[in-house]
């Protein structure tokens, strides 16, 4: 069963990645028969983001019988980068659909700068957030129409501004015709590190306050790692972050650490508080954090 749940999830987080581009959103919901959105409540207003705080409020969920969050509550501070670990099922990948509004909650509430996403326009809701997922499909187009759907109708410069800041500018001249080369089905002429580059490239151009991002669980060569995590950092500098993280860096960075079990929120603080408390943080950590050469 739990296999089974994988495609689905898969694509999920692939249509996710594709919201601001048309085709992707069509095409991904008709594969999903999901209804297309939440039509917005009558005389909603468009989403005001201040400094960008995530505020979860004693947050339920369930895909019809299966409890999925249990009374979740916490906030990601303005400009911080606040990290989800827990184990598989515990409800990160959740948080960050419902975030994006995905799915209503079933109980509570999430507030972005003390709005309920519920009360505001789904466009101006999903204009805010970006999803960077290391794991990034990419579209058979051009290096440039890659990075474009970050930001439909993006001139030349802020493209190439853009891919400059992700540490993608220089592999992307070398290739056989720039800016031009097409990238294959799924991005297939480009290496890994090259994919999760343009990934980060397209999310700079979108320029959201808040970002969402999704670790990968594949590891690169280390000068390829290097690369994607100085271009992360520069991304994720003056936004809100929220990661699902898989890298010991990552968390020992993180401002916070959120552990969740069970759709519930079992302990929060920095690694060096969770570690000293010797609780399922310890557990987790031994087990999952994946160290690596960025550090
Ligand atoms: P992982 O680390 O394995 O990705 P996670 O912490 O992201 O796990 P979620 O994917 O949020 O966990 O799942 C929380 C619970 O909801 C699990 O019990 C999971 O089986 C269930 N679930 C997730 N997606 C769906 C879905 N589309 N339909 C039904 N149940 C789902």
């Amino acid at each position: 069963l739990l296999l089974a749940y994988e495609p689905v999830k898969r694509l999920a987080r692939l249509h996710v990645n594709l919201n601001s581009s048309l085709v992707g959103v069509r095409l991904m919901y008709e594969m999903l028969d999901r209804p297309p959105s939440f039509a917005d409540l009558q005389g909603s207003a468009a989403l005001v983001v201040g400094p960008g705080e995530v505020r979860f409020d004693a947050v339920t969920f369930a895909y019809g019988e299966a409890r999925a969050l249990n009374g979740l509550s916490f906030v990601a501070e303005a400009g911080r980068v606040t990290a989800l670990v827990g184990g598989s099922g515990a409800g990160k990948s959740t948080t960050f659909s419902l975030i994006e509004r995905f799915y209503d909650v079933t109980g509570g509430r999430i507030l972005i700068d003390g709005q309920d996403i519920r009360d505001v326009t789904l466009a101006s809701l999903r204009d805010h957030i970006a999803f960077v997922t290391q794991d990034t499909f990419l579209f058979d187009l051009s290096v440039r129409d890659n990075i474009a759907l970050g930001r439909p109708g993006a001139s030349d410069a802020d493209i190439i501004r853009a891919a400059m800041d992700a540490n993608a500018h220089e592999f992307i001249e070398a290739l056989d015709q720039g800016y031009d080369t097409p990238v294959g089905e799924g991005g297939g002429r480009l290496s890994g590190g090259q994919r999760q580059r343009i990934a980060i490239a397209r999310a700079m151009l979108r320029n959201a306050p808040i970002l969402l991002l999704d670790e990968a669980t594949s590891a690169l060569d280390a000068e390829s790692e290097a690369k994607v995590q100085s271009a992360l950092k520069r991304l994720m500098q003056g936004r809100t972050t929220l990661v699902i993280a898989h890298r010991l860096a990552t968390v020992r960075d993180a401002d916070r650490i959120l552990v969740l079990d069970q759709g519930r929120l079992a302990e929060a603080g920095t690694h060096d508080e969770l570690v000293a408390r010797d609780g399922l943080y310890r557990r987790l950590a031994d087990l999952q954090f994946r160290e690596t050469s960025g550090r």
